[in-house]
């Protein structure tokens, strides 16, 4: 089908592409105009299927909006891998944006058997313990160009210049967006290399094309042709994107997301077969020392697993479970054989729009969260988002650290993850 205003090319002209495609004699992403997003992801495929000899059935059998995806998401669009998506909950958090009287129903995308049991696990635990008490911080999303100065005495003229022009850079960067708001520049000087990391509250946006377009326009039109000194990369790596980095586990970047709940002896037993003693001791010798051990950055059992399939699930960017699943998980022994537990996730780039956010199904899960965007209260979506995910990130490591206690780890695997495909749905 065509897309509206665009006329339908007739098969013999979809063949010939086929031909041309497979022939080497176009390249992917060289197909004519007229052809609707769907139709060129056809054709792509076939001729992948003649040049390979393999099937792409699956692959061009997708509900999502091709004409979306294609033009805003993914190059060379051939169709959609499908992810499993479960629910656990309902799950109870006591948030500034999420009350405990709410159920909370969230949707996880992943290919690991035992994962959404053992998290649905770790909520029983939090709701039969009155809810998780989450907090995050808007710490803001961070680019850090690179310039190159000719010396020392260059470099001290460049950043004085940077301090006493902060109004005018912060008039250029928030000029580019309705949203985005300049809240810091902090200086890294390494000999002739000079990094400024900007720091900007993108409201319920994750913020890093906002960011990245602010700081291009601002150096274009301002700091090279005032100064002189010219930026060497957009990104100088000490933003930092996609990778686990000590400056952002200690300084934080989009949220910064605490979250604890306090367990009772018999919760600990009815939901999660262990006790306060076994829990601790593994703790400590696991999140702890085992990652001290290892010279890890994250503490904590398995943060990535739960962000991983939350951010598939609802359309964030994946590849920042990287620095998202630095952390530190504490337990500590409270009261009469009961615990507090929590997590500390100094990381985690979220978005409630922008992003893969807008593409079908991630755009469901957030409407199952109950994410909308409150015009009159900024913020206010995302940081709901973000304090359902500390509370499930809880629950995640909650029921991993209890399932060590009673040697369940491996059975749950071998039953969930190997089990017989029983297709009645009940597992
Ligand atoms: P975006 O989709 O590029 O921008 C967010 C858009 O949402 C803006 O146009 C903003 O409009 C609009 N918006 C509407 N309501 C908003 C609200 N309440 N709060 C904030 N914005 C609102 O997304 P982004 O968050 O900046 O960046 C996320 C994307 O960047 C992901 O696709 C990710 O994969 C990608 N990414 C890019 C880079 C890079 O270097 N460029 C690096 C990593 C990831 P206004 O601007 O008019 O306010």
């Amino acid at each position: 089908m065509a897309e509206p205003g665009r006329l339908a090319p007739d098969l013999e002209d979809l063949e010939k592409l086929i031909d041309d495609l497979a022939a080497g004699k176009r390249r992917m992403h060289e197909l004519p105009s007229n052809l609707s997003a769907a139709e060129a992801a056809r054709v792509r495929r076939e001729a992948l299927e003649r040049m390979r000899g393999v099937s792409l059935e699956r692959t061009g059998d997708f509900s999502l909006d091709a004409a979306r995806a294609a033009s805003r998401h993914c190059e060379n669009f051939i169709g959609a891998t499908q992810v499993p998506v479960g629910v656990i909950g309902p799950l109870s958090v006591r948030g500034h944006f999420v009350s405990p009287e709410e159920d909370v129903y969230v949707p996880l995308a992943t290919t690991e058997g035992a994962l959404i049991a053992s998290a649905n696990r770790g909520c029983r635990a939090i709701r039969e313990s009155g809810g998780a008490v989450v907090r995050v911080e808007d710490v803001g999303m961070t680019r850090a160009p690179v310039f190159r100065s000719g010396g020392i005495d260059e470099t001290r003229e460049f950043l004085s210049w940077i301090e006493r022009n902060e109004e005018r850079i912060r008039e250029i960067t928030e000029s580019t967006s309705n949203h985005l708001r300049l809240r810091d520049i902090r200086p890294q000087v390494f000999g002739s290399s000079i990094y400024l990391r900007f720091r900007f509250l993108t409201g319920d946006a994750m913020g890093m094309n906002m960011a990245t377009v602010a700081c291009d326009r601002v150096i274009r039109d301002l700091i090279e042709p005032e100064t002189g000194l010219p930026c060497l990369a957009l990104s100088g790596n000490f933003c930092v994107d996609k990778k686990p980095s000590a400056v952002n586990f200690l300084e934080g970047r989009g949220k910064r997301v605490w979250a604890e709940v306090g367990l009772a002896s018999e919760v600990l037993d009815r939901c999660l077969k262990t006790t306060a003693q076994d829990l601790v001791e593994v703790q400590y010798r696991k999140n702890l020392l085992g990652s001290i051990a290892a010279g890890a950055m994250g503490f904590n059992a398995h943060f990535a697993n739960i962000l991983a399939a939350f951010f598939v699930a609802t359309g964030q960017d994946v590849a920042q479970v990287v620095e998202g699943s630095m952390g530190v998980t504490t337990i500590e022994a409270r009261g009469a054989d009961g615990v507090v537990a929590s997590v500390y996730m100094p990381d985690l780039p979220l978005g409630a729009v922008g992003g893969g956010t807008a593409l079908d199904t991630q755009a469901e899960a957030l409407a199952l969260l109950g994410i909308e965007l409150d015009a009159s209260e900024p913020g206010a979506a995302v940081t709901r988002l973000a304090e359902i995910l500390g509370a499930t990130v809880l629950a995640g490591e909650l029921s991993l650290l209890a399932a060590f206690t009673s040697s369940d780890l491996a059975r749950a695997h071998e039953q969930l993850g190997r089990g017989p495909i029983s297709g009645d749905g009940s597992a």
